[in-house]
């Protein structure tokens, strides 16, 4: 039993409209959900993904309009690593970014830059075999695209401290962190040391990681990580997937979250991300929330 590498990431926006004009906009993303926090139905959750909204390259958002910036420490992730294919892409996504008035710093086999509320992003060009995951985009070439996510890093100061909860979900010492390397994909988890200042949450920040598990194995990895110490909710129903949560002992959120049912569950793949969708659990609420949401819109597709 193996879990198949990086689900999605969930991070925090002050501004869903600036967040859906870089995300999709710029980065090529496609927006294949737009719904609202399960735990507070009042904001947006966004989800960038692949064409078809695939597990492995699913960045989400939280909008809190107005949230002020915050700042990543200790028991956070604190950058986000993509795949590209080649060094061509790097070149194309330094030109891309540039224009768009984003700096970025060049490295061997690398670009690092963040996002216009601070979220820190490396593209990496990754020798792996997995299927890579595209979006199409009018003005990014496929060969030149996004590929899926590579790894997250996180700042812990006792790194140590994780080993039996990671052994316990089947992750594997890997460089500065460990991997989950399923049968379809893998994803890694690294570690850096963390600066002086604390954590602060707020725009920009990545609120937790989710790693993708089978759906006949969701159970088993809530009892695992319970016997490895962890404390995971019970598992809670998303409608799109599946999930449990925890905090790992360096202080980052946990997500398991099911490969599945998918965000074609409630519209069709050609249509994804146009509507506010609601699940049916909340379908009851949205003459109330929907005008009180501020509407955004992909505008470059
Ligand atoms: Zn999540």
């Amino acid at each position: 039993m193996r879990l198949e590498g990086i689900h999605h990431i969930t991070a925090i926006t002050a501004d869903a409209q600036r967040n859906v004009d870089f995300y999709a906009g710029v980065m090529g993303l496609r927006l294949v959900k737009k719904t609202v926090n399960q735990d507070n139905p009042s904001v947006y959750h966004l989800f960038f993904a692949d064409e078809k909204g695939s597990p492995g390259s699913d960045l989400t958002f939280f909008e809190f309009p107005g949230v002020p910036p915050g700042r990543a420490g200790a028991g956070d992730v604190h950058r986000v690593v993509w795949r590209v294919g080649s060094g061509d892409s790097l070149d194309f996504w330094e030109k891309r970014l540039g224009v768009n008035g984003i700096e970025s710093e060049r490295a061997e086999g690398s670009l690092r830059f963040s996002d216009p509320e601070g979220l820190d992003h490396e593209l990496l060009v990754a020798a792996v075999d997995d299927e890579p995951l595209i979006a199409d985009h009018p003005e990014v070439p496929a060969e030149l695209a996004l590929r899926g996510f590579h790894a997250v890093r996180a700042y812990s100061a006792a790194p140590d401290a994780s080993r039996g909860l990671f052994e316990a979900l089947a992750l594997e010492p890997a460089g500065e962190g460990w991997e989950a390397r399923g049968e379809q994909r893998g994803g890694l988890y690294l570690y850096d040391e963390p600066p002086a200042e604390p954590a602060l949450q707020g725009a920009g920040s990545v609120h937790h990681v989710a790693w993708a598990s089978k759906i006949d194995e969701h159970t088993e990895w809530r009892e695992r990580a319970i016997a490895a110490g962890a404390q995971p909710t019970p598992v809670i129903d998303r409608f799109y997937f599946r999930s449990i949560y925890f905090r790992e002992p360096s202080g980052v959120l946990f997500e398991i979250a099911t490969l599945g049912p998918g965000f074609t569950v409630d519209e069709p793949l050609e249509h994804l991300g146009e509507k506010l969708s609601l699940p049916p659990d909340y379908e009851h609420l949205r003459a109330e929330v929907e005008p009180k949401l501020r509407p955004v819109k992909d505008l470059s597709r």
